[in-house]
């Protein structure tokens, strides 16, 4: 079997900087990319343009941006492995990692696996309907585009991201709709009064959205009162899920300390819970979720899985 100082798992922007600093390092890591996980390439391979990416004053392609990361990861000695780990077992030494025809021995690991943005399963909420194309998952990452400008825009959610999204959005909206099935909100108390507050938010509680509908773009959605069944149309020049996110780490099978949302713990920036296991990006951060800042816990996690390999005469 081999034997490799480092494997990454997850080929976002968080895995692809680790490897390109791993890489840098002559830590000669193997990386792999996953396959019925997600696209290879992370969650940026379902996006448009990406306009805060630094270095990229006119913007650039989702996939562009992940196809350059990942050549560049290649370039400096990184092997990909196109499959998911579907096993690590943590309790032996080396580790080993097992992916779907592949087992690895390994001294250190890095997991970047990310996570996926729920979405609710209705009529034209799907890839090849209206995702990306004024359904989105991300106010921060997508708020500004043209397309939503002056429109009337729906964040479905009730707890603080709903609020936080539906507040950063009056910045560009005609007025933002928050949609709750509850009549209350999950979010913290100050969350919720800023957007209560907020002249351009309504709330629109005790109810669902059940389709979206438009042309090119999003144009419409139907919604419904769940006391009283009314079901109506309304205009609407975007959607904006905030129900949470799942991070992958079912694959690790409690081998390492969850938070109660089942992302991965870090301890002093990307130590996880088992000595030799880092963790970067959306993983483990459920706070920031952004392409630059997962980025940087890449650099981060095999700048300290390096440092780790030469404190334990490894290297
Ligand atoms: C629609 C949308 C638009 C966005 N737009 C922007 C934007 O404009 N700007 C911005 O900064 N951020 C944006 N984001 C957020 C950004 O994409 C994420 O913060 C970032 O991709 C997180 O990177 P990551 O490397 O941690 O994980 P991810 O990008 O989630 O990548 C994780 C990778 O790990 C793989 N994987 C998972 N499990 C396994 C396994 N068991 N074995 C092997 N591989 C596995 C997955 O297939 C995936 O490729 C957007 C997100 C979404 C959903």
């Amino acid at each position: 079997m081999q034997r490799r100082k480092v494997v990454i798992i997850g080929s976002g922007p968080a895995g692809y900087t680790a490897a390109i600093y791993a890489s840098r390092a002559n830590l000669q890591p193997l990386l792999y990319e996953g396959f019925f996980s997600g696209t290879a390439g992370g969650q940026l391979m379902t996006t448009t343009e990406v306009e805060n990416f630094p270095g990229f004053p006119e913007g650039i392609e989702g996939p562009e941006l992940m196809l350059r990361c990942r050549k560049q990861a290649q370039r400096f000695g990184t092997e990909l492995v196109t499959e998911d780990v579907t096993n690590i077992n943590l309790s032996q030494y080396p580790f080993l990692v097992s992916g779907s025809k592949t087992n690895v021995c390994t001294s250190s690991i890095i997991i970047a696996t990310g996570a996926l943005a729920k979405r609710l399963d209705i009529e034209g909420a799907h890839d090849g309907e209206f995702w990306q194309k004024g359904v989105t998952a991300c106010a921060v990452c997508d708020g500004a585009a043209p397309i939503f400008r002056d429109k009337d825009l729906y964040v479905i959610g009730g707890g603080d991201s709903a609020c936080e999204e539906a507040i950063f959005l009056t910045k560009y909206g005609k007025k933002v709709y928050i949609v709750h099935r509850r009549d209350q909100f999950r979010a913290s108390k100050i969350m919720a009064e800023r957007a209560l507050n907020h002249p351009k938010i309504e709330v629109l509680w005790d109810t669902v959205l059940t389709k979206i509908e438009g042309q090119d773009v999003v144009g419409s959605v139907k919604l419904q009162n769940v006391k009283t069944k009314e079901e109506y149309k309304r205009d609407a020049g975007g959607v904006f899920f905030a129900i949470g996110f799942t991070p992958n780490t079912a694959f690790l099978n409690g081998q390492l300390e969850l938070t109660e949302n089942n992302y991965l713990k870090i301890f002093n920036h990307t130590k996880t819970s088992v000595e030799g296991v880092f963790a970067a990006g959306d993983v483990h951060d459920s706070k920031y979720r952004q392409a630059v800042s997962a980025a940087g816990d890449g650099c981060m996690a095999a700048m300290d899985a390096e440092r780790w390999l030469s404190e334990k005469g490894l290297l």
